[in-house]
Parts: structure tokens; C-alpha cells; sequence
């Protein structure tokens, strides 16, 4: 606003400048049809506008679609759009590639290139919302934390993109309606807590016994399962909020009655829920999905102890697009 203020132009024209940027997603000066020729020229000599752009964009036979961002700099990151009749999802990245090193996850194989920008999160929320505008006809209505990248990692920058998603100046969407999944970082958990967030928490867990935990997220090594279960207490006590686990059972890896006994333990010191994911295989062949029979065993276990477990099925599996298989396989 000051910046037309002070170049002789009026102050709103800074605010219709905005709704350009961030409401309507365009990248072009001259797109900004609301305002006089000379003053789109003006802006076009003075700014450069660094912006996202998607690259390619594939479509699922169950209707998911995929983007591969390309950013300012010429790196790429995915984003996917998942429709189900109730709800459209965003699922969004957070960093270029990843630092930690999950065994079972293709992202971890980019290693982390750099972390997103809170404008390059915003962009792809707002990409997705005007795909699923065109394609569905429905605007979006939830966002997760579950591309590429760790957003504990990165937590400045996507708090800032949540409260430019939130805030009405952007897209006002209701915070309830984002979930930020995380490998589990005691420490930025505690800092989520303190900071009084309202958006959702989902931590990754698919082990609450350590050795197995350290065997296939390496990490649990520097951060145990003593820590995070602290962290997430931590976490209860100051947000009153349900935690959500997701979880894959694999087989010989945690299919037995132990991995569930252990699971059960975990969760007992505040309300929570389990989400048990189809795992989506990244062609290594070490990891196998468990047979339908230990699943049911999870559930049957769980639900006897009044923990809520729902079974999800992957999305967008053909075209490389579900949980854990973003990693730029163009
Ligand atoms: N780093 C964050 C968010 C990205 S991963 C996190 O760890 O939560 C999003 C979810 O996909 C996580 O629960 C992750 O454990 C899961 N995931 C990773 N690879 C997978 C795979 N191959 N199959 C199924 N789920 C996978």
C-alpha cells in the first residue's frame, strides 16, 4: 500500500494488487485487469513476480490428481488433489525432498534440498483450490501436511502459510480443516503446544516399540518413543485435542500381537485415534503390506480398548501419488 502511496498512485490499488497475488493466483501484471495500462506497466518495470507454476498434472483413475510445482528456482515439488464425495483435500509439501531418511518412503531418497517458502506453501493450496474449482466444481475443504518434506522441519514457514490460508485476506479457511503430519519431533511438538495452535496434529508412528521404530525411521534413534510420547503429553494437556497416529503394519515387521499390545500402550494417556494406511509400495521390495488377517487384528484389538481406528485406502496409487511416493518420478 505505501509503495503506490508513495508513487502517486492510490493506496487501495495496493490492496486490489493483493487479491490479484493471493486470492486469484495470477502471475501476470498485466492480467490485473482492474487496473489502468500504465500502472500494470509501472508494477512490471518495478517488481518480478516469483511464483510457482505446475508443471505437469496427472489424473488418477479414482479422480486424484497429481502436480509436479515447479518453484522460481526450477526445483519441483508435488501436491495432490484427493475428491471424495463429503470433503477435497489438498495434500501439500512442505521441503524440497526430505532429511529424514524413513526406509519405507520414496521422498527420503531426494534428500532435503531446501525448505519451501511460506508463498510457495500458500501456492499450491491455492493451485489445488482453483483445480478443484475446474475439474469438481467444488472448493476445497481440507488441507494436510503430508506431501514431501517434514513441516516441523519447517515450522516457521508453514505457520506463516497456514495463517495466510486461514486469515481472510486469504483464503479463510477454518483451521480445524488442516492437519499437519509429522515424523514425531518431540521438541517442535512441545513448541506447537506452546504456541497454541489450532490446527490438527497426526504423528507418524507405525511402531511403539523402539527397536523396530529405529529399524525403519532411523531417527527414533536421536528422538524415542519415551521423548515423543512426553512431547504428545505435553501436547494433551495444553490443546485438549484427540491425537491421530498413522500407522502401517508391514509384514515381519510389526504384525504380531506385541506391535498392537505396544500400540494400545502408547495411545493410552490421551484420547486418540489410529488411521492403519494401505502401504504403497516404492519398488524396493522390502517392505510388504500385512495380510488382510493382522489388520483386522489391529482393529479388532484396538477397538477393544476404545480406540478409534479406521482403515484407509490409498489414492491415486497408478499414478504414483499416494502417501509416500512423491519423489519426482516424472
Ligand atoms: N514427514 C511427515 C509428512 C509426510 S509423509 C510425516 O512423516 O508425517 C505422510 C505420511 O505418509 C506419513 O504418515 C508417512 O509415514 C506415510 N508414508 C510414507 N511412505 C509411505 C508409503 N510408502 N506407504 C504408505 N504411507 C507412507
Amino acid at each position: 500500500m505505501a509503495f503506490f502511496s508513495e508513487n502517486g498512485e492510490q493506496a487501495f490499488r495496493g490492496k486490489q494488487v493483493y487479491e490479484w497475488l493471493w486470492k486469484k493466483g495470477v502471475h501476470q501484471f498485466e492480467d490485473m485487469t482492474n487496473l489502468s495500462k500504465e500502472t500494470r506497466q509501472f508494477l512490471e518495470e518495478s517488481f518480478s513476480i516469483n511464483h510457482i507454476e505446475v508443471d505437469t498434472m496427472q489424473r488418477s483413475k479414482d479422480g486424484t490428481l497429481k502436480n509436479a510445482v515447479r518453484l522460481h528456482d526450477g526445483l519441483i515439488v508435488e501436491s495432490v488433489l484427493i475428491p471424495t464425495p463429503k470433503r477435497t483435500t489438498a495434500c501439500v509439501s512442505s521441503q524440497v525432498g526430505c532429511s529424514l531418511d524413513c526406509k519405507f518412503c520414496a521422498t527420503s531418497r531426494l534428500k532435503r534440498m531446501r525448505n519451501l517458502n511460506p508463498d510457495e506453501i500458500y501456492d499450491q493450496v491455492v493451485a489445488i483450490d482453483k483445480q478443484s474449482r475446474l475439474y469438481y466444481n467444488k472448493k476445497l475443504t481440507n488441507i494436510v501436511f503430508m506431501g514431501m518434506g517434514e513441516p516441523l522441519m519447517n515450522y516457521n514457514n508453514v505457520l506463516k502459510a497456514i495463517d495466510k490460508i486461514t486469515s481472510d485476506e486469504g483464503l479463510g479457511m477454518s483451521p480445524k480443516r488442516i492437519v499437519v503430519s509429522t515424523s514425531g519431533i518431540p521438541k517442535m511438538i512441545r513448541k506447537m503446544a506452546e504456541d497454541e495452535v489450532k490446527f490438527n496434529l497426526a504423528v507418524s508412528l507405525h511402531s511403539a516399540i523402539d527397536e523396530v521404530r529405529t529399524q525403519i525411521m532411523p531417527f527414533n534413534e536421536t528422538f524415542p518413543l519415551k521423548d515423543l510420547r512426553e512431547a504428545l503429553q505435553f501436547w494433551y494437556t495444553k490443546t485438549k485435542r484427540r491425537i491421530t497416529y498413522e500407522y502401517v503394519v508391514w509384514e515381519g515387521i510389526n504384525d504380531t500381537t506385541k506391535d498392537i499390545l505396544a500400540l494400545i500402550d502408547f495411545c493410552k494417556f490421551a484420547p486418540s485415534k489410529v488411521n492403519l494406511i494401505e502401504y504403497n509400495p516404492i519398488d524396493d521390495g522390502i517392505f510388504q503390506q500385512a495380510k488382510t488377517s493382522a489388520i483386522e487384528k489391529y482393529v479388532s484389538m484396538l477397538e477393544a480398548k476404545n480406540i478409534t481406528v479406521t482403515v484407509r485406502r490409498s489414492r491415486g496409487k497408478d499414478i504414483d501419488a499416494a502417501c509416500g511416493q512423491l519423489a519426482n518420478k516424472a
